[in-house]
């Protein structure tokens, strides 16, 4: 184990949070042996198209579905700043209030990996944290693509190697492959179909209550 305790934490949309996300979270918080994982919703997305429901719902959502899981939590700084959420400048608020010692990982999922160069800055990002890749099903490694070359410059294969400093590492990690996605969550509550057990029952509740993703 490093000397401090690693940062380890997902951003998402989570529109909605659902067991994907969640058991991901709970794996990597045990693999990797530290006590808690922080999920971090967006606030204003850049990547993608608006999301279903506004980041104070979204908020609400994690923050119910990790209310009784003492090793996940929720950090709200991308929903309360009043800037675009963007990974390079949660990175730079996460080291500042870190230090510069601790390590920091930043959870992804496959697709999200395989998307980065896409990213603002995405360069500049393992100057400040570890990546670590989960896979997902629908989304293979290695692939003939860009991240070819950057995972090979920078995979590690065991933890050690990623506590031995705080940042400027990739690992590849395979977990229980959920295939649940938020946006077949929101088809199906579109639909008038059930999207229960994909998700958490509170999530789902607070869904019907708000009317969310079009529920009727
Ligand atoms: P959407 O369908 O709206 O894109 P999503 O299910 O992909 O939603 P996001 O909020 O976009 O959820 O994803 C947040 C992070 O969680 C991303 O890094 C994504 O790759 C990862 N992730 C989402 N679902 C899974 C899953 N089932 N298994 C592993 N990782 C996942
Ligand atoms: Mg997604």
């Amino acid at each position: 184990m490093p000397l401090t305790e690693p940062f380890v934490f997902m951003g998402g949309t989570f529109d909605p949070v659902h067991n994907g996300h969640l058991r991901t979270a709970l794996e990597l918080q045990q693999w990797l042996n530290v006590s808690q994982v922080t999920l971090i919703p967006t606030g204003e997305p850049v990547h993608r198209l608006a999301p279903g429901c506004s980041a104070k719902h979204r908020l609400a959502m994690v923050e119910l579905a990790v209310a009784d899981a003492a090793s996940l939590c929720v950090d709200a700084r991308e929903v309360e700043a009043a800037t675009p959420s963007y990974s390079a400048l949660t990175l730079a608020s996460l080291r500042q209030s870190l230090g510069p010692d601790r390590p920091i990982c930043m959870v992804m999922g496959m697709d999200a990996y395989l998307g980065l160069p896409g990213w603002k800055d995405w360069d500049t990002f393992l100057s400040l944290c570890h990546i670590i890749a989960v896979a997902r099903p629908g989304y293979t490694y290695p692939s003939a693509d860009a991240m070819d070359d950057f995972t090979r410059r920078y995979r590690v294969e065991s933890t050690e190697e990623l506590w031995q400093r705080p940042c400027g590492a990739v690992m590849i990690h395979e977990l229980t492959p959920l295939g649940i996605s938020a946006t077949q969550i929101r088809e199906l509550v579109a639909q008038g179909r059930s999207p229960r057990y994909l998700l958490p029952d509170q999530v789902w509740e607070y869904i019907k209550q708000h009317r969310l993703y079009g529920y009727k």
